[in-house]
């Protein structure tokens, strides 16, 4: 028996391996030889069945054990008549030609599958896929095979029947990719589930009308829609109309499955559908927004086909709250948002297990492929800082992008979803005319999402009835396939014809849910019967309504508590040995929190940290390098030198401080950037901090500062506590190392949507970081972090100066100069304060106060009235930058500065002449520069 078992392995393992069509004993000869030189060299599979075998004696062959197996084979198969086993040679090899047969199926029966339904789409050919690519002949679809329950859990089947069984398992309306997981466990899972049932659904009378219900409401707005408001712009769900059936029935599965709460993404296309007919908006609503009304007067709005929503859906087990993201036009962009989005609830809900919160994010199939996003979320989705758990992805696959359709044009793979094998995800395409399929492939993905907490994708293969939007004419450019479409019969009316044949339903009864569909619409109440009231509402987020940046806040904190987390920052197991140079700066720490040195960025940053820990409050801080920081200054995680363990001091204060996360990111600055927008607008009581490894690098992730970040509120009402840390200053390390772009972030200031900073001392990093989580406000902050400052020795802060202190928009001159004797002041942000005033010091110069603006934005007008009282005689004043003159605050903010001055004083630009890159590559130029403006800023006419 074990001998015939491990047949099957290696069977299934050799045909599995790759199509080596009967040369069964010389490869399994090679894999051998491959095994006596190194066990560990073939696939444990291999390795199992070769343990168990004799080994051969320097005198044999080494092939020996391998002929003697399959001798013991043919012994055992002698008395086995009528089937084809392994006793004569051409009925064996035609034995495992059948089983690699079974195995195409499940490789590629995915590729003969019936998806498209307009049958326009030239698939790859698949020859073998056709038993005669064996050498098999029709004589022999009569003949019995001995499959050893390998399909099917039969032991003995016909060709013919086999043949038609691997057909309509695999290449049914649902095509099923899976054979690329690398997981066995899982890849058997899904083999049983298609095979088991033949993939055949099988649905209650009652389930089947719900889904024909379920497909009218889909069809019913858009037509709906489509009359009320002809040619408003609607993005039209129409030929994906199982769309909705299937994320209904994702929602209603997963809540069996234990989900609670669900956040949801997707662009335009069907969105209006969701939000009325899966979200229960109502249809009132709707229309008030068709008709140009909006109740909401404080803010920009947005489109309503960017709007989000949220309720509650009732399924058989509980109610789900359902969260639908807010997204921009750019596609794909709300996934990692989403992900962000369902980590914190996740974590809000002590949901380890990560049954409670699921996330599904919807794609549009030109986009799924062609936009980065998509890869880098996937790249994100297993990291330990990032996981959910799986998400499900639906793949609203149209097979036109806009007006581009020609796949060779689109993409270069053969699938849109051909991406999901980056993470060995499975692929389930379906067929969207098929409603049953579509809801066996949302059972599947549910199921398969609660078993294994891995990505799914569900590829809906359909089509789009119109243009890109409503006022388009999509065959100018689609002339093939839009006659094709245009003689289709929609999705429901398929789905009613077939119900009417199976007599589920008559004609009228079919009719009648159109009617009713449409009464609903009229009477603009919900639509949606799973809908219930939200048992929650904006809570969480009341108490930071309606604050602004001057909003009062408590931020002085207990001296004696402080000194104690000061030196519990510092300590760490004795076992755990240290980098020497990592240990320097902890036994440096350990003399600041005594008091006997001054602080300095690193311990400043880590106190804001414990302090903030110390009141119960949470933080998650992510970036490439964020343990440790790029530029060696923060070393939140220390590691072990002997073992490679770690060790986080902020995370083991007490028992009962706040959350301390800090997670080193995969290479993104796009998605990351996006999951933790996500993550910090789901929680207010968090500090949610993003550091990039330069500054520069920020703006890889331009579309979430642009679409998100710095307009989020404006245009949807949610607020965002988000902290961006940005290494930025001119040290001559080039173009790309020097800026983080100041000028960017400044342009997009308004309505105080915002908060920049620019802190030049420890005492204010630390303050800066307490106010973003302390005071009632939550807005994004950028802040421009230093690097050559880390270490600076005029960058220090007396412990007086964290524990007295508070932020400071606009921090006064520092030395004790006697304003009547100041001719000029110079006003400046950052590291170029430091070289001026240690350049004026070296010049022994009284004549120039120094005055740093380390909030730009909101602009700091009463502070600066008040550091500028002493200098009302002053007429010469200078904005003094590093970065060129078309860079930097200078642009941006002067009108801000000139508010500022007093009557009749003049300002003036010092710093590098306008450039087309942010800094130069070449240090004698950089050092050349960099000595100009500051000689200019300190020479007073
Ligand atoms: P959700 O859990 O995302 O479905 O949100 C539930 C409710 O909380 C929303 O309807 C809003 O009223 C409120 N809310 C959620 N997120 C925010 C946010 N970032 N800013 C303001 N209010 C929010």
């Amino acid at each position: 028996m074990r001998q015939n078992h491990s047949l099957r392995n290696v069977m299934q393992d050799w045909v599995d391996s790759s199509a080596l069509g009967g040369a069964n004993q010389t490869y399994i000869e090679q894999v051998y030889e491959d095994y006596l030189k190194d066990p560990l060299s073939v696939d444990t599979s291999w390795k199992q069945i070769f343990d168990s075998w004799p080994k051969p004696t320097v005198s044999e062959q080494p092939h020996a054990p391998v002929r003697e197996y399959f001798r013991e084979l043919a012994k055992e198969n002698t008395n086995k008549t009528g089937t084809h086993t392994i006793i004569d040679p051409s009925a064996s090899r035609r034995l495992v030609r059948a089983l690699q047969y079974i195995n195409a199926f499940r490789y590629r029966g995915h590729l003969r599958s019936d998806l498209d339904p307009l049958k326009m789409w030239k698939r790859l050919s698949v020859p073998n896929l056709d038993y005669q690519f064996y050498g098999l002949e029709e004589k022999h679809l009569d003949e019995e095979f001995n499959i050893g329950k390998y399909v099917y859990d039969r032991e003995n089947i016909t060709l013919r029947e086999l043949s038609e069984k691997l057909h309509e398992t695999y290449c049914s309306t649902i095509g099923l990719e899976f054979m690329h997981l690398h997981n066995i466990e899982v890849r058997d899972w899904l083999q049983q589930k298609m095979e088991a049932r033949l993939n055949k659904p099988l649905f209650s009378p009652e389930e089947q009308k719900t889904y024909l219900q379920e497909l009218t409401a889909a069809e019913g707005l858009e037509r709906y829609l489509g009359a009320k408001f002809p040619g408003a712009k609607r993005f039209s769900l129409e030929g994906s109309d199982a769309f909705i059936p299937l994320m209904k029935e994702i929602i209603r599965h997963a809540g069996k499955f234990g989900a609670k709460d669900i956040v949801m993404g997707m662009a335009h296309r069907g969105r209006l559908n969701m939000l009325v007919n899966v979200l229960g908006k109502k249809p009132a609503e709707l229309f008030d927004e068709f008709a140009g009304k909006h109740s909401n007067h404080d803010r920009t709005g947005d489109v309503k086909y960017h709007q989000g929503f949220s309720s509650n859906f009732m399924t058989d087990n509980c109610s789900v709250h359902l969260s639908l993201a807010f997204n921009p036009s750019h596609l794909e962009i709300v996934s990692p948002v989403v992900i962000g989005s369902v980590r914190s609830r996740q974590t809000r809900l002590q949901d380890s297990e990560r049954n409670k919160v699921w996330g599904i994010t919807v794609h549009g199939d030109s986009a799924v492929t062609g936009q980065g996003i998509v890869q880098e979320t996937l790249n994100m989705s297993a990291t330990r800082g990032y996981t959910i758990g799986g998400t499900i992805r639906v793949v609203i696959n149209n097979r036109i992008g806009f007006t581009t359709s020609y796949t060779g044009d689109t993409r270069s793979t053969e699938y849109c979803t051909d991406i999901a094998k980056m993470v060995d995800a499975p692929v389930i395409h379906v067929n969207g005319d098929d409603p049953e399929a579509v809801i066996y492939a949302a059972r599947m993905a549910v199921e398969y999402r609660a078993k294994f907490k891995n990505d799914i994708f569900i590829d809906l293969v359909s089509y789009r009835r119109h243009g890109h939007n409503e006022a388009d004419e999509p065959s100018a450019t689609q002339p093939m396939m839009y006659k094709q479409i245009k003689k289709h019969p929609t999705p429901r009316k398929v789905y009613a014809d077939r119900l009417v044949a199976e007599e589920v339903l008559n004609d009228d009864q079919t009719f009648e849910m159109m009617n009713e569909y449409r009464d609903a619409l009229d009477n603009g109440e919900c639509v949606v019967k799973e809908w219930s009231e939200l048992d929650r509402n904006s809570l969480e987020w009341i108490n930071y309504l309606d604050h602004d940046w001057t909003a009062h806040y408590e931020n002085r904190f207990d001296k004696e508590r402080f000194t104690a987390l000061a030196k519990k920052v510092c300590i760490y197991p004795e076992s755990h040995k240290l980098h020497n140079r990592v240990k320097k700066i902890y036994e440096d720490r350990e003399l600041m929190a005594v008091g006997e040195k001054p602080f300095d960025w690193g311990m400043a940053e880590i106190m804001a940290y414990a302090t903030l820990l110390d009141d119960n409050n949470a933080i998650r801080l992510s970036g490439e390098d964020a343990g440790r920081g790029t530029f060696f200054h923060r070393h939140a995680v220390l590691h072990n030198q002997e073992d490679g363990t770690y060790y986080i001091p902020l995370a083991n204060l007490h028992n009962q401080q706040g959350r301390f996360e800090v997670w080193d990111s995969v290479l993104s600055e796009e998605a990351v950037l996006a999951y933790e927008y996500g993550y910090a607008t789901s929680d207010p009581k968090t500090l949610v901090i993003w550091e990039a490894q330069f500054g520069d690098f920020a703006n890889v992730a331009q579309v979430v500062i642009d679409q998100f970040i710095s307009s989020g509120e404006q245009k949807w009402g949610r607020m965002c506590g988000l902290t961006m840390l940005l290494p930025h200053g001119y040290e001559g390390q080039g173009p790309e190392h020097s800026s983080a772009r100041l000028e960017r972030y400044l342009q997009l200031c308004a309505e105080q949507n915002i908060q920049v900073c620019v802190p030049s001392t420890p005492a204010q990093v630390y303050h800066m970081l307490r106010r973003q989580m302390i005071r009632p406000m939550r807005r994004p902050l950028i802040a421009l972090t230093p690097k050559s400052l880390l270490r600076h020795p005029l960058a220090i802060s007396e412990m007086s100066e964290l524990l007295e202190g508070t932020f400071q928009p606009v921090l006064p001159e520092f030395d004790d100069l006697d304003p009547q004797q100041v001719q000029r002041v110079v006003l400046c942000s950052g590291k170029v304060y430091y070289d001026l005033l240690e350049k004026r010091r070296a010049n022994q110069q009284t004549d120039v106060a120094l005055i740093r603006i380390e909030q730009l934005y909101p602009y700091p007008s009463d502070d600066m009235q008040t550091v500028l009282q002493p200098y009302q005689h002053v007429k010469d004043f200078i904005w003094c930058q590093e970065e060129p003159l078309n860079q930097g605050a200078w642009y941006c903010s002067q009108h801000n500065f000139r508010t500022s001055l007093p009557a009749g004083a003049s300002l003036n630009y010092v710093g590098r002449p306008a450039s087309a890159s942010p800094a130069t590559g070449f240090a004698s130029l950089h050092n050349a520069q960099q000595k100009a403006l500051v000689d200019e800023a300190l020479t007073v006419e």
